[in-house]
């Protein structure tokens, strides 16, 4: 068996970033930017006013003086004159800001007389304009990698980017291996289940921006094996799900092996998880996840979601750990790296589940951290602080 740092710095071997495409702005969303993008427009690229008021010189903002209004500035219909002393401009917000003026005054702050303005409150140099270039410059870069967000989104559009270079989304096709198994919706025989870890590493794998196809479930034969390999073909990765371990009809690795994978390990020494197979198969990678329910889920958040993220061109990595302190003591890890279940409290400690039962969905589905415990790692007390993994 290797560790878990060992299967990562071998799976991440396999691992580069797929090709660039440009999608539009708006079906950006939590893809990620393959190229350094640059405003080449300043925002606002003109002195604009924040308010609706009077656009003047702060020398004649002063309370009591009266000026002449000789214009109008709005949103979109910049004045096209000057305003000299003793002289102001009615604008609104949004205007640009006309030549010769350097404050506006607020209409709250002035009385009107026929085309004049007396000032009531006197206002300094610079009030109420938003310099050209305040939000950002021209030469303004988003940088790449980054996974865009809807505030990434409405920046990039002020930036005027209509489209945009993303690292094409990952392809992933799942199956899962077991003549007890039944989709969901079906009608189980007597000594049948339902495929549940397969719905739930398809929707882990899709919010980190893949695209994950559930293929037909395998029996456990050769045949159907074979012919889920074929439906898979085109997929950048290949995830089996069940039949890894070594019992009679554990039959992954032998049919992997035949459709020429070309196997890099196999069993890493983590709980839950143990039996887990990766290489290359043709132009995938190939990941076989064991198949109990909470370790398939477990594995895909420690190895499928790095490899998820490095084929974005996100930087490939181990999941980097948050920390927190534990609620309650715990007793000593074993031999294997283990990521146990836990919630999180209201104070932010974590609450080490009782029971770390692989089998166990429903527990899986009420922890929130998996917290991380290396290898033979002593008996840890109440406020110590732990890595974890947060679970989304
Ligand atoms: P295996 O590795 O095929 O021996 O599977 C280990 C355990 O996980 C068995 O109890 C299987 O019934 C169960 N199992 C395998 N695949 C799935 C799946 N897709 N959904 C739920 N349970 C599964
Ligand atoms: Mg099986």
């Amino acid at each position: 068996m290797i560790s878990v740092a060992q299967a990562q710095a071998a799976l991440f071997d396999l691992v580069s970033p797929l090709p660039v495409e440009w999608v539009p702005l708006a079906a950006g969303l939590g893809r990620v930017l393959a190229q350094d993008l640059r405003a080449s427009r300043a925002q606002p690229p003109f002195d604009a006013s924040a308010m609706d008021g009077y656009a003047m010189r702060a020398a004649d903002a002063v309370a009591g003086s009266r000026v002449q209004v000789i214009g109008e500035s709005a949103a979109g219909h910049a004045f096209g004159g000057a305003v000299s002393s003793g002289q102001a401009v009615r604008i609104f917000t949004g205007a640009v800001v006309p030549k010769g003026a350097d404050c506006i005054v607020i209409q709250e702050d002035v009385t009107p007389f026929g085309d004049h303005i007396t000032i009531t409150e006197t206002t300094s140099a610079g009030a109420h304009i938003r310099p050209a270039g305040n939000d950002f410059d021209a030469d303004f870069i988003l940088q790449s990698p980054t996974r865009l967000r809807a505030a990434d989104l409405a920046l990039l559009a002020a930036m005027n980017h209509a489209q945009l270079p993303v690292y094409r989304q990952p392809q992933v096709a799942i199956i899962s291996t077991g003549d007890e198994l039944v989709l969901p919706g079906q009608m189980p025989g007597p000594d049948q289940i339902i495929a549940s870890n397969t719905f739930g590493i398809k929707a882990q794998l899709e919010q980190l921006g893949a695209k994950a196809r559930i293929l037909p479930i395998a029996r456990d034969n050769d045949a159907s094996l074979r012919l889920a390999f074929d439906l898979a073909a085109g997929a950048d990765l290949i995830v089996t799900i069940g039949g890894a371990s070594v019992g009679d009809h554990d039959l992954v690795g032998a049919v992997a092996a035949e459709q020429g994978l070309d196997r890099q390990f196999y069993k890493v020494a983590m709980r839950p998880g143990k039996p887990l197979m990766a290489g290359r198969m043709g132009n995938a990678i190939m990941l076989g996840l064991p198949g109990n329910p909470v370790s398939a889920m477990v594995c895909t958040e420690v190895f499928l979601h790095p490899i998820i993220e490095g084929l974005q061109g996100l930087p490939l990595q181990a999941r980097q750990p948050s920390y927190a302190q534990l609620a309650h003591d715990i007793g000593p890890n074993g031999n294997r790296e283990h990521y146990m279940r836990a919630d999180i409290t209201e104070s932010g400690h974590l609450n080490v589940f009782e029971n770390q039962d692989s089998a166990k969905l429903r527990l899986y589905a009420q922890a929130r951290a998996l917290v991380v415990r290396p290898p033979n790692d002593g008996p840890q007390p109440a406020g110590a602080v732990l890595p974890f993994i947060p679970l989304g």
